[in-house]
């Protein structure tokens, strides 16, 4: 068993995952892993690194299938005996002009911002090691559709005793309600990819709690960020960011010294913590 340190990124063929990688590259003392639902997309990333003269390693992951979740942990738990840094980075959005019925939306983005980063979570959390850190990417978006919720929903999401539990429950309300077309009566704003990332900055407070319970003298570090408006195929060419600069805070949070006692639980953007 290697006993090198091994970061994750999840989705990172491109975009801001891809910036990730090549700064992680440059930074982490260890091994890195891009990972690709597409094998031929992943590879492709690597080789585009290689030229760059820097050196990730690939594995299979689609965060959509527990299978491939699976066969990531195991091979992580063999290889290095856990992992030491996970960024859950693999997201999708719905273009504004989609003609999809709002319902169908709903239920996709879902699948993989929330409950596919939650499987990851469920599956990888237990295999970080001490002083690990873990960066679920989440959006400014998740605080404007907070806002956007109902007093009843804001107050359950601020909350500092939601469960997991309770969490998907509001995740697949929201999904059963847009398929009766109530989700607005429900006290849901209109946003299936807002909704989804309240869901994981949520998850990321909930995480970071029975963290403090479990695992207390770990000194793990799990924060939600957002990366800001980056330039890559979701957000469009109009966007201010590169994707390098959209890769710092997810990054930083990565990178936090051993000795950091934070932030933790937190929601952060420009590196700054923000209020939920
Ligand atoms: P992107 O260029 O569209 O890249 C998304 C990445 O996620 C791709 O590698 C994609 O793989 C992967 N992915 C999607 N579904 C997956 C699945 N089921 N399993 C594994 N990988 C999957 O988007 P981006 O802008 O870099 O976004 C990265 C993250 O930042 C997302 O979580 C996004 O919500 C968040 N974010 C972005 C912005 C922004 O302005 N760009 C702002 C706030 C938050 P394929 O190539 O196979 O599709």
């Amino acid at each position: 068993m290697s006993s090198v340190p091994v970061a994750v990124v999840t989705g990172s063929n491109k975009g801001i995952g891809f910036a990730i990688v090549q700064a992680l590259c440059k930074q982490f003392p260890g091994d890195v892993y891009l990972t690709a639902r597409d094998p031929g997309r992943g590879q492709e990333a690597v080789a585009k690194l290689q030229k760059e003269g820097l050196h990730a390693f690939f594995h299979q992951l689609d965060i959509d299938d527990l299978q491939s979740i699976r066969t990531l942990r195991d091979f992580l738990k063999e290889k290095y005996g856990g992992l030491n840094v996970l960024i859950n980075n693999a997201g999708i959005a719905f273009k504004v002009h989609d003609t999809a019925p709002f319902a169908v939306q709903a239920e996709v983005t879902m699948k993989t911002n929330f409950f596919g980063t939650r499987n990851v979570c469920t599956e990888l959390l237990p295999l970080v090691k001490p002083y690990g850190k873990v960066v679920n990417v989440s959006s400014m978006v998740s605080s404007s559709a907070l806002k956007g919720c109902s007093k009843e929903l804001q107050q359950k999401f601020r909350s500092d005793t939601i469960t997991e539990d309770e969490l998907v429950e509001l995740m697949t309300k929201f999904v059963e309600d847009t398929k009766k077309s109530v989700h607005e009566k429900e006290g849901w704003p209109n946003t299936a990819y807002g909704v989804s990332k309240i869901g994981v900055t949520v998850l990321s407070r909930i995480q970071a709690r029975m963290l403090n319970e479990k695992r207390k003298g770990d000194h793990i570090l799990l924060n939600a960020c957002c990366p800001g408006w980056v330039r890559t195929d979701m957000a469009g060419p109009k966007a201010p960011k590169s994707p390098e600069e959209g890769a710092e805070t997810p990054v930083y949070l990565a990178l936090l010294p051993s000795d950091a006692g934070g932030p933790h639980g937190q929601f952060v953007s420009d590196k700054t913590v923000q209020t939920w």
